[in-house]
């Protein structure tokens, strides 16, 4: 046995072996163990790498089955846009087979024919990969492989591959459904747009149009050149009623075509109304300018239209105004406008006005005599004076005729309907004085009654407009039964030129006369003879009388033809148990040749002119016997 030292320890050999062996075994043992745990240690990250490549494959699987499945296309290409791979939508949406278009720039087979580029074009292609307008979306009509057509939403990425090179990526998207719904709609709203600014049966620019291009116009206008025409169809009525509708459509289609040709471009002409246009001229230098315009106007439109074998004329009437520099509206320059169209149609028609100095002076005063009107009706301040009615058989007087008339209040001058009705109508104001002159008639019919004259009737005029007006059937019905009064003896006398349409008895005016008429009032209808369709009337209106009219009667003696006409008008009424009055009868001898011919009933001077109402009584208090009296 040896002993050994190993500094302070002192070992024999055995205890050597003894601690080599158990050296080795221990050494082997740690060396298992580390074995042991590299092992554990390998398997642990032989897993974590399982893990991590089906991870992968995973990934690899989903991201397959996503690309492969989408609907939308994806191209692999290289920055010279040659496909090096895409997926099955790709081939679907292009009808494409993917052998076909390996290793191609769509740019060679996606264009539609008749836009396809040059080899050389397609050939130097590169994407730019700065480009920033390419990673929007961007929208390219394209072709399939079988020819048609197709709306393809297109982005482009870029991305560098694990080889370094630059790829792009490609997605197509079919969105022809959607760009052809947004077309269809764009279109209806271009062309709601359209309708809603232009006239359907001219086609050319409508009111709303006009007054937003004149209100542009007007704003941007520094130098007073804006020009306007108000050009209106002199008998356009007449076409309509003897042509009838088709040929007054076509008129206006003319009408429009006709303007349009005579202008320059930059004017606008628009159709406002039934048979009125307007013409902004831009740049217009002066009423010449707008005189000159408006006469080639009127002399383009003096040609006849041809129309079914018809020769249709309908000439117009225009008034021109001309802007002052940036203080003008819309609505100033057309009323200015409208008039001088006035203007031309009370001289004559067929002719041009212009809105100069002394027809603003004019226009001045016809807008303050408006203004004093409206105040007036509104005040009630305008008076009725009252006609007598004479029975020529037993000499007595049978009834008054309601008359306004207007006393300004400042001159003290006494207007006559015939000078202040047109421009009650015109603002608008007639049916509400046709309301008023209706129950201060009724008024004096019910003090007439109250001072012994229980029997004398009483007339009033009704306008279109009170006849339209909703209250008045109910308001006189009211009014008579509030004053007790015999409705058989309440006259409304109706104008002949009232436009009771083609066919009378079933116009909304003819149902209101039966109305009247089964409610127990007495229907005339007034200035028979100087209308059109007189005759007609008395055959298809329920009327209780009808007054020959003062230009017919005042000429009995000296005109055959009046006398004839108006001696037949009396037979005729008489046959048809109609009661007849002649108006305008001036003179004695008048008054008994008609007398002779059958007409009982007359109202004039000779009986008696107009009487303020105060004087009503005291008239029909004094001697009976026929009278001038000067009003
Ligand atoms: P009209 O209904 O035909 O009334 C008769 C007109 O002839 C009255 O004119 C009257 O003064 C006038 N006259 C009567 N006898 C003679 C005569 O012998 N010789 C001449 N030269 N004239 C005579 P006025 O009062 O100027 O009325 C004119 C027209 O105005 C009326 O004609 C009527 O249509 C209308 N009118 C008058 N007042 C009203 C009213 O309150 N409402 C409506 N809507 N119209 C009215
Ligand atoms: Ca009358
Ligand atoms: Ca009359």
């Amino acid at each position: 046995m040896q002993n050994h030292t190993f500094g302070i320890w002192h070992v024999t050999n055995s205890t050597i072996i003894f601690f080599s062996t158990f050296g080795a075994v221990l050494l082997c043992g740690a060396a298992v163990f580390h074995l042991f745990a590299q092992n554990r240690m390998l398997r642990q990250r032989m897993g974590a790498i399982q893990d991590h490549t089906s991870d992968i494959l995973r990934d690899l699987t989903h991201l397959r089955l996503c690309v492969e499945n989408t609907s939308d296309g994806i191209l692999l290409q290289d920055l010279k846009g040659r496909i090096l791979w895409c997926n099955n939508a790709y081939c679907d949406i292009m009808k494409v087979l993917r052998s076909d278009i390996i290793g191609r720039n769509p740019l060679e087979f996606a264009l539609p024919d008749n836009a396809r580029l040059p080899p050389e074009v397609i050939e130097a292609f590169e994407y730019d990969k700065s480009d920033e307008q390419l990673k929007k979306l961007q929208l390219f009509r394209n072709q399939r492989g079988d020819g048609s057509l197709f709306w393809n939403q297109l982005s482009v990425a870029f991305q560098t591959g694990s080889d370094g090179r630059d790829y792009a990526i490609l997605i197509c998207r079919d969105v022809s459904t959607q760009v052809e719904r947004e077309h269809y709609l764009e279109d209806l709203s271009g062309r709601l747009e359209h309708e809603a600014t232009h006239d359907n049966l001219t086609g050319v620019p409508n009111r709303a149009a006009f007054l937003d291009f004149i209100e542009t116009a007007l704003k941007e206008d520094r130098d007073g050149s804006v020009g306007l025409l108000h050009v209106d169809l002199d008998n356009f009525k007449t076409i309509n009623d003897t042509h009838g509708h088709s040929a007054g459509d076509a008129v206006l289609r003319h009408t429009a075509q006709t303007i349009r040709s005579s202008l320059r471009k930059s004017d606008l002409v628009a159709r406002i109304g039934g048979d009125e246009f307007v013409v902004v001229c831009l740049g217009s230098e002066s009423l010449d300018y707008l005189e000159a315009v408006g006469q080639r106007l009127l002399d383009a439109l003096s040609t006849p239209l041809t129309w079914s074998d018809r020769s249709l004329l309908s000439e117009a009437s225009i008034g021109a105004a001309q802007s002052e520099a940036g203080c003008m509206n819309a609505e100033d320059l057309l009323n200015k406008a409208d008039f001088a169209l006035y203007e031309a149609k009370r001289s004559g028609r067929g002719c041009i006005e212009l809105y100069d100095a002394a027809l603003h002076n004019r226009h001045a005063i016809e807008m303050q005599l408006a203004a004093d009107l409206a105040e007036a009706i509104d005040t009630g301040a305008i008076d009725f004076w009252f006609q007598p009615i004479k029975n020529l058989w037993n000499d007595q007087i049978v009834g008054f005729e309601t008359l306004a008339r207007w006393v300004h209040p400042d001159t003290g001058r006494v207007y006559s309907p015939a000078e202040f009705l047109p421009v009650v109508e015109d603002i608008g104001l007639l049916g509400e004085l046709d309301m008023i002159s209706m129950l201060t008639a009724l008024e004096k019919k019910a003090s007439l009654a109250a001072s012994g004259f229980p029997d004398m009737r009483m007339s009033f005029n009704a306008s279109p407009e009170l006849l339209a007006h909703p209250d008045f059937i109910n308001r006189l019905i009211w009014a008579v039964e509030a004053s007790n009064l015999d409705r058989h003896q309440i006259t409304i006398e109706v104008l002949e030129t009232n436009n009771f349409g083609d066919a009378a008895e079933t116009s909304s005016q003819g149902a209101i006369i039966r109305d009247l008429k089964q409610a127990g009032f007495r229907v005339f209808l007034d200035d028979f003879g100087v209308g059109f369709a007189g005759l007609s009337h008395l055959a298809t209106l329920d009327l209780s009388g009808v007054k020959i009219d003062r230009s017919l009667v005042s000429c009995i003696l000296t005109d055959d033809v009046s006398f004839k006409i108006v001696r037949k008008a009396i037979e005729l009424c008489n046959d048809l148990s109609i009661a007849i009055v002649a108006e305008g009868v001036e003179d004695e001898t008048t008054a008994k040749t008609l007398q002779k011919m059958g007409c009982s009933l007359i109202q004039g001077y000779w009986v008696s002119r107009p009487l303020p109402a105060s004087d009503v009584v005291p008239w029909l208090a004094e001697d009976s016997a026929p009278r001038v009296r000067i009003s």
